[in-house]
C-alpha cells in the first residue's frame, strides 16, 4: 500500500504489468485495476474515449445542522422534492446530528466542476421557480459547493490482457440513482468473487469480472439519466403524467420495478 503514488501509466507485458509513477518509479504486479475515477488514467490509456461528458446539471450540498432545519421537514427518510429542471434531496447523518443537502438544477452548465465552494445568493437563484416551501431550506444551508455532473454512455472493453477498471473509472453515472460508489463496492465484491474462482488464471478472472459487471452497471448508468429527465426534472404535461404514473402503483409494486437493482444479491 503507497499512499500519495500518481500512476501516469502502464506496461502490459504478458506475464506481469508495471505501472510507471509520477516519481519515475516502475511498480510491478501481477495485474493492475484502475480504480482511479471519473478521470481515470488507466482508462484514457485503455479505451481513450476522451474526456467524460458534462451533463449540464448543477448539484449544491451542504449540511445543516438539526436544530436549524425547518422543524416540520425534519423527517427520517430520504426526501425528494421535485421540480421544473430542479430536484432536492434531504435525508439525517450522523445520527441525527445534520441533515445531508443536496440540490440539482439542470442549468446547460457547460463545464465539470467538482466540489468549488460557492456563495448561498448562486444557489437561491436556481430555485426561484419552486414552492416556498422546500425552497426556504436553502436558506439554512451554509459552506455550499458546486459540482457540475458528469458521466459516461456505457462501453465494452475494461480490460485487457492483465489491466481492468473498476467503480467510476469503468462506468460513471450521474448520481440520480445514488449508486456510483455502491457500484464500486459491489465491483470489488465481483472482482475478489472472480479471482477466487479462477484457479491463477489472471486474464480469465478479470475476463469474467467485467462481463458479470457490464449490464448491470450500464443499466444504472443510463437509467440514472432517465431519472433525471422523467422524473426528477420534467414540468408541465410531462410532470402531470410522471405524477399519474408514480401515483397508481402501489408501494409493493415499486418495490418490485426496483427489485433488479436494490433486491437481488450481486453475482460475486
Ligand atoms: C454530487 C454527488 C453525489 C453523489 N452521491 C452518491 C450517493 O448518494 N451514493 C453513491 O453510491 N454514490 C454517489 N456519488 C458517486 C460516488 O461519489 C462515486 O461514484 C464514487 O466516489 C466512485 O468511487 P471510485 O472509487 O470509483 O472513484 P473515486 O472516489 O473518484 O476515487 C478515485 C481515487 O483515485 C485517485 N486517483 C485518481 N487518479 C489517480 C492517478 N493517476 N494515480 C493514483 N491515484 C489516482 C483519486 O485521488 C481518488 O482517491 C455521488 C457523486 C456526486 C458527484
Amino acid at each position: 500500500m503507497r499512499a500519495g503514488a500518481e500512476v501516469l501509466s502502464y506496461e502490459d507485458e504478458g506475464g506481469r504489468v508495471h505501472a510507471r509513477l509520477a516519481n519515475g518509479e516502475r511498480v510491478a504486479g501481477r495485474a493492475l485495476i484502475g480504480a482511479d475515477g471519473l478521470r481515470s488514467r488507466i482508462r484514457a490509456q485503455l479505451i481513450g474515449d476522451g474526456a467524460p461528458r458534462v451533463s449540464g446539471h448543477s448539484t449544491y450540498r451542504s449540511v445543516i445542522e438539526t436544530a436549524k432545519m425547518p422543524e416540520d421537514l425534519r423527517w427520517n427518510a430520504a426526501t425528494l422534492w421535485a421540480g421544473p429542471k430542479c430536484h432536492i434531496v434531504h435525508y439525517p447523518l450522523s445520527g441525527w446530528k445534520v441533515f445531508n443537502l443536496v440540490a440539482t438544477y439542470h442549468n446547460d452548465a457547460p463545464e465539470a466542476v467538482s466540489g468549488k465552494p460557492v456563495e448561498r445568493e448562486e444557489v437561491r437563484r436556481g430555485f426561484l421557480h419552486i414552492h416556498e416551501r422546500p425552497r426556504r431550506i436553502i436558506d439554512h444551508g451554509e459552506g455550499w459547493r458546486l459540482w457540475v455532473l458528469c458521466d459516461r454512455d456505457p462501453v465494452e472493453g475494461w480490460n485487457r490482457g492483465r489491466v481492468s477498471l473498476l467503480g467510476d473509472a469503468a462506468h460513471p453515472m450521474l448520481q440520480y440513482f445514488a449508486q456510483g460508489a455502491a457500484m464500486a463496492l459491489e465491483d470489488a465484491v465481483a472482482l475478489a468473487g472472480s479471482f477466487a474462482r479462477s484457479l491463477g488464471d489472471v486474464e480469465g478472472a478479470l475476463a469474467a469480472y467485467a462481463e458479470a459487471r457490464l449490464l448491470r452497471t450500464a443499466r444504472v448508468q443510463l437509467m440514472s439519466r432517465a431519472i433525471g429527465e422523467h422524473i426528477y426534472h420534467p414540468a408541465g404535461v410531462h410532470a402531470a403524467l410522471r405524477n399519474a404514473i408514480m401515483s397508481a402503483k402501489s408501494d409493493e409494486e415499486w418495490y418490485e420495478i426496483l427489485a433488479w437493482l436494490y433486491g437481488e444479491p450481486p453475482e460475486d
